[in-house]
């Protein structure tokens, strides 16, 4: 589904991401693990359109999305997650989901004037999805609560809730362990597989925590100073002396 070959982002003479060549495969979960400063991060802003890299290629689907603004990727399916910005903090969890862009047309002055129907009924549309977004995800009890008060796990929750307001076909997941309590990270990881298995969502995922990795990623790729350090099942990568050198060792 993504393919990326040979990609660098270099900032000034530091190689952030050093020569990395990996694959995505449609259907897939892959977690991608490495210490810290492995360029992890820098990866997805490059493939997700947030950095241009400095050389190298990615397509999707066959497709070069190479250097791609965020937006263009976002029409095509493909959405990395942002934390809730400042100014969303004090939306409520529902209209949280509701700003989420997605082709609405209420936004032009031709619409204001002839459409108010249509738009009436888009936005009750667009009520009805929020709100079967929230019981997915199995918190329709938080929708009217303001986002800035969700604790770390459930902010988790609505930032994959706002991927299901458009149709998301891969998603990439930062850091989702940061800071979330045991119970709430296996709300996610389940979370996670149902929208893998039922909505045939294709994820790739930054963690450091071993055990969501374990549950829910197939296949794992370890970076490491910029690159693709080995690729495999969790249990093959905890076996390999590099990986084990790299990162698991220290
Ligand atoms: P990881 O996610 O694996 O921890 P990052 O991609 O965040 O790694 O960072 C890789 C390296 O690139 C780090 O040493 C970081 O300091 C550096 N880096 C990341 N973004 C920038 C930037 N915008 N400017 C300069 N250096 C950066």
């Amino acid at each position: 589904m993504i393919k990326v070959e040979n990609l660098h982002k270099h900032f000034g003479g530091f190689h952030a991401v050093d020569g990395a060549s990996l694959e995505i495969a449609p259907g897939s979960i892959t977690g991608l693990i490495g210490p810290n400063g492995a360029g992890k991060t820098t990866l997805f802003n490059v493939i997700a359109g947030v950095h241009s890299p400095t050389s190298g290629r990615v397509t999707m689907a066959g497709e070069d999305i190479t250097g791609l603004p965020p937006h263009e990727l976002f029409h095509k399916g493909l959405l990395r997650t942002f934390q809730i910005a400042h100014e969303f903090s004090s939306m409520t969890v529902r209209e949280n989901l509701m700003m989420v862009p997605g082709g609405q047309h209420g936004e032009t002055l031709w619409n204001t004037w002839f459409g108010r129907k249509r738009i009436a009924e888009e936005e009750r549309a667009l009520l009805a999805k929020a709100d079967e977004v929230l019981e997915f995800l199995t918190i329709d009890h938080l929708k009217d609560e303001k986002a800035g008060n969700l604790s770390g796990g459930q902010k988790k929750l609505l930032e994959l809730g706002r991927t299901m307001m458009v149709d998301a076909k891969i998603v990439f997941l930062d850091e989702v362990g940061a800071g979330v309590n045991r119970t709430l990270l296996m709300t996610i990881a389940d979370a996670i597989l149902r929208l893998n298995r039922e909505r045939n969502y294709t994820f790739v995922v930054i963690e450091h925590d071993m055990d969501f990795i374990g549950k829910i990623c197939d296949p794992v790729i370890c970076m490491a100073e910029g690159k693709v350090l080995a690729e495999g099942t969790l249990a093959e990568i905890k076996a390999n002396e590099q990986v084990i050198e790299a990162y698991l060792g220290t």
